[in-house]
């Protein structure tokens, strides 16, 4: 028997947990009557350090259904480390795994369309919105800036897809090699390769409970985006510097120019001449030392070269 888990990462979603288990449920049974009779469903419920009853329903909703699993994080990680988690526990007993977050605003149904592509031989389902109509009119045109910004300094994003995707197992091993710290999983996965494709759907307001991505944890979630991707903010500085210094070289000719006609007051031409030249002289050795600080930090994440994607033997 193969297994397709459903990982869903919550935290403080008791408002809400009851009413998408019960609707993933039924998910559960309609993959399995209607598709692949030698595949079985389950779920995997990862608790990220609640501290409302989130555990205190799992627990429950596991003794009534055998299907429903769940683990308990030591504290709050934060939803990218939750699915880490989850992902890595799933791939014990799991052949595919789709995640999604537990307020089911992503169409649960679609799993379904995804679960269909896997079986016909894709190994990565990207789950797309084709609407943005419940955002506020900030939050898409702040994602629209984002995306642009992101692709600008090299890094492909698929437009509208969050972290609602099918993955197969072997595409989760090749995953969990990343090993870095602050890792931004959806800029990731399209670095793998493989089979991929994209299931559309429509995504609904939260039910109940509020969203756990304030304006402030949204920024810093697409700053760790910018800056796991991209030295591109410290060779800034560099720019900044060679143009600092370019500066000081035209304020270097034009003091002595004024200095020798007289039109200066005295101290004027050597203060401004070794404050621009200085100046730009400290941002290029910065922007130099930023250079290697920034090759520092590609090598530290020990991402791996390539990927095997078949053996032969
Ligand atoms: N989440 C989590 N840990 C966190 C923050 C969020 O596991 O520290 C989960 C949350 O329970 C939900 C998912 O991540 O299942 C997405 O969060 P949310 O729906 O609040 O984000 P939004 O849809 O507002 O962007
Ligand atoms: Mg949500």
């Amino acid at each position: 028997m193969k297994k397709l888990t459903i990982v869903i990462p919550a935290f403080n979603e008791e408002k809400i947990l009851p009413n998408s288990i019960r609707r993933l449920l039924k998910i559960e049974e309609r993959l399995i009557n209607n598709q692949k009779p030698d595949y079985m469903a389950d779920i995997l419920i990862v608790d990220d350090g609640s501290s409302d009853k989130t555990w205190k329903i799992i627990e429950s909703e596991h003794r009534k259904h055998t299907t429903i699993k769940g683990i308990k994080l030591s504290r709050n990680f934060g939803h990218q480390n939750a699915l880490i988690a989850g992902l890595k526990e799933a791939i014990n007993t799991a052949d595919v795994v789709v995640t999604i977050d537990a307020d089911l605003q992503d169409d649960p149904t679609a799993i379904l369309k995804m679960f269909s592509r896997f079986i016909a031989g894709v190994e990565i389902v990207y789950g797309v919105r084709n609407n943005r109509e419940t955002d506020t009119w900030f939050k898409r045109n702040s994602a629209l800036f984002f995306y642009k910004l992101l692709n600008f300094i090299g890094v492909k994003l698929i437009p509208n897809h969050a972290d609602f995707r099918l993955m197969s197992k072997r595409v989760i091993k090749v995953f969990l090699q990343y090993q870095e710290r602050n890792i931004f999983i959806r800029g990731i996965i399209p670095m793998l390769g493989f089979r991929t494709t994209k299931v559309y759907y429509k995504r609904t307001p939260r039910l109940a409970g509020k969203s756990k991505y304030p304006l402030t944890k949204m920024l810093s979630f697409a700053w760790n985006g910018i800056t796991s991707f991209s030295i591109m903010p410290v060779r800034f500085i560099l720019v900044l510097g060679v143009f600092a210094s370019s500066l000081g070289i035209i304020m270097f000719c034009y003091s002595i120019i004024t200095k020798w006609l007289g039109l200066t007051t005295h101290g004027w031409s050597s203060l401004m001449v070794s404050i621009w030249v200085l100046g730009g002289l400290q941002m290029v050795s910065l922007g130099i030392i930023g250079e290697y600080i920034g090759k520092i930090t590609t090598e530290v994440k020990h991402r791996p070269r390539y990927i095997i994607q078949m053996h032969l033997d």
